[in-house]
């Protein structure tokens, strides 16, 4: 059932839990992810944050409780799953740009396709998005001809021209080469600083602690500890939390 709420959170979680087969992935996850408000996920190599970042748009299915994105039940029916992939972008570890199409095309693809725009339309929409990813003068090329942190910011600049409310990044840098990570962690700064909900799986502390409401860490599949960066960092109160901070920083 889809149902539209005037307020409430972007994105809610209510007793989420999933199972690969016998496996239980995610355990009772509660989290609420108020409209603007940035969330950086972060935790162990398959405590299950890319799982839950991924039932938020549908791109995996999950089987108790209930997940709620700007009012719209995430189901398995089709009309959700249109609905959720309007709203929500993503941006994931690798580039996932479309190889035969130019990166202004790439932009201009899904605008044309899901909102209906005309070529003009889009076409302009894309290039205000390149533009604020500073990459305009790489439009006409092709992601084999841009560098990892070019294409990761056309990535970026592609899942804005739909337009979504909230974005997803997975691990948006854990690809680039070190010099390449600032110009994307920037890129999404001016993101947050406009204002956008953003649930970022990244180990980029920084980044954490200058953009993030809250971090949320995750061990084995649940949430452990959420809390603002400040404290997160400083006062970790879970031992799980407390190791995993002295092995990345
Ligand atoms: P993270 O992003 O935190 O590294 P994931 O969400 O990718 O964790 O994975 C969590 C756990 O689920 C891991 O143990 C992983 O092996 C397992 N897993 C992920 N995807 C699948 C799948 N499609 N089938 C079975 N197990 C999976
Ligand atoms: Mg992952």
């Amino acid at each position: 059932m889809t149902t539209t709420r005037e307020h409430g959170a972007a994105v809610e979680f209510d007793g989420v839990s999933k199972w690969y087969g016998n496996f239980q992935v995610l355990r009772d996850i509660n989290l609420s992810i108020p409209q603007g408000s940035r969330i950086v996920l972060c935790g162990p190599s398959g405590s299950g944050k890319s799982t839950l970042i991924r039932c938020i748009n549908q791109l995996e299915r999950y089987q108790q409780g209930k997940i709620i994105v700007d009012g719209i039940h995430v189901t398995e029916s089709h009309r959700s799953l249109d609905s959720i992939r309007r709203e929500v972008g993503m941006v994931f570890q690798q580039f996932a740009l479309f190889p035969h199409l130019t990166v202004l095309e790439n932009c201009m693809l899904a605008p044309i396709h899901v909102r209906k725009m005309s070529a003009k339309d889009a076409r302009a929409l894309a290039i205000e998005h390149l533009e604020k990813v500073r990459i305009t003068n790489q439009a006409e090329k092709y992601p084999s001809q841009l560098s990892g942190g070019q294409q990761q910011r056309a990535a970026i600049a592609r899942a804005l021209c739909v337009r979504p409310k909230i974005m997803l990044f997975d691990e948006p840098t854990s690809a680039l080469d070190p010099e390449m990570v600032k110009e994307v962690l920037d890129a999404m700064v001016a993101l947050a600083a406009d204002g956008m909900t953003m649930v970022c799986v990244t180990h980029e502390m920084g980044f954490a602690r200058r953009v993030a409401d809250r971090v949320v860490f995750m061990d084995g599949g649940q949430i452990v500890e959420a809390a603002p960066p400040g404290e997160f960092f400083d006062s970790p109160k879970n031992p799980r939390a407390k190791s995993f901070l002295g092995q990345i920083l």
